[in-house]
């Protein structure tokens, strides 16, 4: 009696990932084009555990803090930015934001400020170091994951012409630990004329990440996806974040993110949210190419955590943290809210049947639960 073979067009992927081989262009398309998402979903789980990857499900406890929102580059996907005439403009001082970040510890003993900004005109390079050495004054025990690589760059140009490396060493020697993965959006010329024709070429976002490594400085990567790039073009950018990565070994964690069209120009044009299947794929897509990367985040704050939950079945294993952002009035509620937040995270991860586990920045354990 004959025999049916059962062939997908994921069958090749398949035969990679079991020989621990390295996915190509064709093969991210191949995963990308196709409608199998438990198939995608298995896949790249099956890749997380073959490359030593664990039941262990990462969390942080951090803070997030924006210091100004004066942007001059007016990117066209961004609903944060302001010029400085305009209303919800605002700049904060280094002593108001440490002041504010020292009581929001006292209430939550965050571990983690991360903190990006507008590339704002009207401040000089001084500002940046004076904040960093003040934070870190403060709270020397807190992780500083500051200031995207654009705004390291932006930095060079408000100092008069400090180099990428020598803005690094002086926010590094003022307390900076790491950098946030901001600013890649889609490496694509094509896709970044459009949407953000005013921020630096690709390779500046490379060499500030190249250096901080070079410097032991580590860093995260991001893609920000569901706006007017193609399947190819999001390919694309994973292969060159694992290039680099195979340079200097820097990137702690690769964080997709899905575009929120929502007060953007993209909206009125009709734009939509991303679908829960596009973002468990880019999950799914990230873990199998992003094969020397070692932690994916699930960014509950972006995709909910209902689905972020899913996501750890789809290659990722971490789901970011619990984002303190508590307002001064409600002191005596915060500490609760922070340790609900924590709980839900748990109960979230636990019923995926994975183990929930508070890290730090640089993915040190600091509470695990059975
Ligand atoms: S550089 Fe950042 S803050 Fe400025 S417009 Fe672009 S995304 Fe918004």
């Amino acid at each position: 009696m004959a025999t049916i073979e059962m062939q997908t067009t994921l069958a090749p992927v398949r035969e990679k990932v079991e020989a621990g081989e390295r996915l190509d262009l064709e093969d991210g398309l191949a995963l990308l084009e196709s409608d199998d998402l438990l198939e995608i979903g298995e896949l790249a789980d099956l890749a997380r555990r073959l490359r030593g990857g664990t039941d262990d499900v990462f969390f942080v406890q951090n803070m997030n803090l924006y210091q100004t929102n004066i942007c001059r580059v007016k990117c066209k996907f961004c609903a944060f930015a302001a010029t400085q005439k305009q209303e919800q403009a605002y700049t904060i001082t280094a002593e108001e934001l440490v002041a504010d970040a020292a009581h929001q510890h006292e209430l939550s003993g965050f571990t983690e400020i991360h903190m990006v900004n507008g590339e704002n005109p009207h401040i000089s390079f001084d500002f940046y170091v004076d904040t960093i050495r003040q934070l870190h004054a403060a709270l020397p025990s807190v992780h500083l994951k500051c200031y995207t690589a654009s705004e390291i760059h932006h930095m060079t140009t408000v100092s008069g012409g400090l180099t990428h490396e020598e803005v690094l060493r002086e926010l590094k020697a003022a307390g900076l630990g790491s950098l946030p993965g901001g600013g890649a959006e889609i490496f694509a010329n094509r896709v970044r004329q459009l949407v953000a024709p005013g921020k630096e070429d690709p390779e500046i976002w490379f060499h500030v990440h190249d250096t901080a490594h070079r410097m032991g400085m580590p860093t995260h990567c991001t893609m920000l996806y569901g706006h007017v790039e193609t399947y190819e073009e999001r390919v694309d950018h994973l292969i060159r974040l694992r290039e680099q990565q195979d340079k200097t070994g820097g990137f702690l964690a690769f964080i997709p993110l899905a575009f929120h069209p929502e007060n953007t120009v993209f909206e009125r044009r009709g734009w939509r949210h991303t679908t829960g299947a596009d973002d468990l794929k880019m999950l799914a897509v990230s873990r199998l190419m992003l094969d020397n990367i070692e932690h994916i985040k699930a960014y509950w704050i972006m995709m909910g955590m209902p689905l972020a939950a899913v996501g750890l079945h789809f290659g990722a294993n971490d789901v970011q943290g619990t984002v303190v952002r508590e307002t001064i009035f409600h002191a005596a509620g915060a500490v609760t809210e922070t340790e609900q937040k924590i709980d839900q995270l748990v109960r979230f991860v636990s019923e995926t049947g994975r183990t929930p586990v508070q890290r730090d920045t640089l993915y040190n354990e600091i509470r695990r639960w059975a």
